[in-house]
C-alpha cells in the first residue's frame, strides 16, 4: 500500500532529480523553445516541497492536489499548468483514502494524464510530455520499473518527431531532431516514483 509518506517521497525525489537535470532540461528547451524548462521545473518543485512541509497533508490525494495547485501558481510556463493539472487531477482521483494500491495509483494517473491532454490538446505523437506520460501509465500495471523504462523510451522517441503543440510547434520542421524537454522531465517524474518505492524499506 502507498501512504502519504510515499507520495511525499515521490515529490522529494522529483525535486532532487529536476535539480540535478535542470541544465539538461534547459539545454533541450533552448534548442526548440525558450530555454526556461529547467528553471521552471526547479522553481516549481522547490515550491512544492516547501508547501508540503508547511501544510503537512496526511493523505495521498491531499499531497498530490496540494503539489498540483502549487505548480500551477508557481510556474509561469506552459508546463506549470500542465504538470499542475496532472498532479491535481491524479490527487482528486485518489480521493481521501489514507493508503492506496499501485493499481489505484495507475487508474488515478490515467485520469491525470487525460486532464493534461484535455487542457493542452496534445495527443501522443505531438512531441510533448504526453509522449512520455501515456506509455508510462500504460506500463504501470507491470510496476514502477516498467513505467520508468516506458517513459524514458517515450521521451527518446520524441526526437524524430515534429512538434504539433506548444512553443516548439512554431519551429515546424526545425523541431525535428531534438528531444522534447517536457517529455524528458516527465520521464524524470516517473523515475522518481521508482525511487519513492525503493525508499519504502528505509523507514
Ligand atoms: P514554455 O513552453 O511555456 O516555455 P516550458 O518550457 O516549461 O514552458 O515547457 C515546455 C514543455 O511543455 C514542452 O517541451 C512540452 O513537453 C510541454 N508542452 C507545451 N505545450 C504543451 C501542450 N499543449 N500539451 C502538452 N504538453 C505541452
Ligand atoms: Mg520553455
Amino acid at each position: 500500500m502507498l501512504d502519504a509518506d510515499f507520495f511525499r517521497r515521490w515529490m522529494t525525489a522529483a525535486a532532487a532529480s529536476v535539480d540535478r537535470e535542470a541544465e539538461r532540461l534547459t539545454d533541450l528547451d533552448s534548442a526548440i523553445g525558450d530555454a526556461d524548462h529547467g528553471s521552471n521545473m526547479q522553481r516549481g518543485f522547490a515550491a512544492v516541497l516547501t508547501t508540503l512541509e508547511k501544510e503537512a497533508p496526511t493523505t495521498p490525494g491531499a499531497v498530490l492536489t496540494l503539489a498540483g495547485r502549487q505548480l500551477i501558481s508557481t510556474v509561469g510556463g506552459a508546463s506549470g499548468p500542465l504538470y499542475g493539472t496532472l498532479l491535481r487531477r491524479t490527487g482528486k482521483a485518489l480521493g481521501d483514502a489514507s493508503e492506496v494500491t499501485g493499481a489505484q495509483l495507475g487508474e488515478a494517473l490515467r485520469v491525470g494524464v487525460d486532464g493534461v491532454m484535455a487542457l493542452g490538446g496534445a495527443a501522443p505523437g505531438d512531441k510533448t510530455m504526453v509522449d512520455a506520460l501515456v506509455p508510462a501509465v500504460d506500463a504501470l500495471g507491470e510496476g514502477f520499473t516498467a513505467a520508468r523504462a516506458a517513459a524514458e523510451e517515450g521521451a527518446v522517441a520524441t526526437t524524430p518527431l515534429q512538434a504539433r503543440k506548444g512553443r516548439a510547434s512554431y519551429l515546424g520542421e526545425r523541431s525535428i531532431g531534438h528531444q522534447d524537454p517536457g517529455a524528458t522531465s516527465s520521464a524524470l517524474l516517473i523515475a522518481a516514483l521508482e525511487e519513492a518505492a525503493e525508499g519504502a524499506g528505509d523507514e
